[in-house]
């Protein structure tokens, strides 16, 4: 297997501790947290393990500017606008102008402070066309003599997929200096490039490992058909020709409410527990949705057992917008 480059980035490996969220967990459970909100300060999360696979490539195809998309508040572009920012480059984003709360704070004020250029869409024309927008903006850079790269949204595409394949690695190693075995890795699963990196990794290096995704955007939506295209596009990278069996893929769909960036009061008050109770922040779009989720998998469903990684993924930023939900 051959693995593409990549740019050193994120601050790794993360720290992994006992994450104590309960007084009263199972006897036979563990939880522990991989803080991967330590990646950065300016690139807090999991977007920039991916990014730095995205960016190498599109440093080795010249690019001068960086164009991704995501929602209003999205964690991936402010990782992107703060990566290109360091290394020299110019970004350009791509928001879906649909917040409910307040525009101004939060990552989309960072985007703007590591000097994005920003262009907004309605959540219509994201939904149906954000990939030729992206290829006209690319377009217009190029009449202007500057080549530009895509990444799509999440960085999460067969090359950004490394990112989390690596990150499966690093737990690896980790497991052998802490003397604990995982046997179950949770994360929050939403453009689904986290969870392939993450499942392609387990299956090729056969770590036995129950991959377990919540889904926080869509309850509806087919979200292993995305995640099963992201890693035959990884695999296609690595040229590696082993078949992958996917039958171990496994969303939890139950938590998602009423869609992405919506989180009900129950959340609010969740996050609000855990911030008490453990010292660490958790935000409404992604962890602490996913966390109320896994708790209550882990107090009523036995297949939520054993040694379990819950790997928080960031989101610190898109607390402030939503400051007045709680
Ligand atoms: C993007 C994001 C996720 C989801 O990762 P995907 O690779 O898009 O599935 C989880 N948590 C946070 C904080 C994120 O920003």
């Amino acid at each position: 297997m051959k693995t593409p480059n990549k740019i050193k980035l994120a601050n790794t490996p993360t720290p992994i501790f006992e994450f104590n969220i309960s007084d009263d967990i199972k006897d036979n459970t563990a939880l522990y947290i991989k803080r991967d909100d330590y990646t950065g300060v300016e690139l807090s999360g999991n977007k920039v393990r991916k990014l730095e696979f995205s960016i190498a490539e599109g440093l080795e195809s010249e690019a001068d500017v960086f164009i991704t998309c995501g929602g209003i508040q999205s964690n991936h572009c402010r990782a992107t606008a703060s990566a290109a920012a360091s290394l020299g480059k110019a970004s350009h984003l791509l928001l879906r102008g649909d917040s409910v709360c307040d525009q101004g704070d939060g990552n989309l004020f960072l985007d703007k402070l590591f000097g994005a250029q920003i262009s907004y869409i309605t959540a219509e024309e994201y939904k149906n066309d954000r990939a030729n927008i992206m290829k006209e903006i690319k377009a217009e850079y190029e009449k202007n003599g500057l080549k530009a790269y895509i990444i799509p949204e999440g960085a999460s595409n067969g090359i950004g997929s490394f990112g989390y394949f690596d990150a499966y690695k690093e737990i690896l190693e980790q497991e052998s200096v802490l003397g604990i075995e995982f046997n179950m890795i949770c994360v929050t699963e939403g453009s689904g490039g986290t969870y392939a990196g993450l499942y392609m990794a387990n299956e090729v290096l056969q770590g036995n490992k129950k991959i377990v995704g919540f889904n926080i955007y869509d309850g509806e939506a087919d979200v292993k058909s995305g995640i099963i295209e992201i890693i035959n596009e990884a695999c296609e990278i690595a040229d590696y020709k082993e078949p992958i069996n996917f039958d171990s893929i496994n969303i939890i769909n139950d938590y998602a409410g009423e869609g992405y960036g919506i989180s009900g009061p129950e959340v609010f008050e969740y996050i609000k527990y855990l911030a008490k109770r453990t010292g660490i922040v958790f935000d409404p779009v992604y962890t602490g949705k996913m966390l109320f989720g896994l708790n209550k998998e882990i107090k009523n469903n036995d297949y939520f057992k054993g040694n379990i990684l819950f790997i928080h993924t960031g989101g610190i930023f898109g607390v402030f917008p939503q400051k007045e939900m709680f």
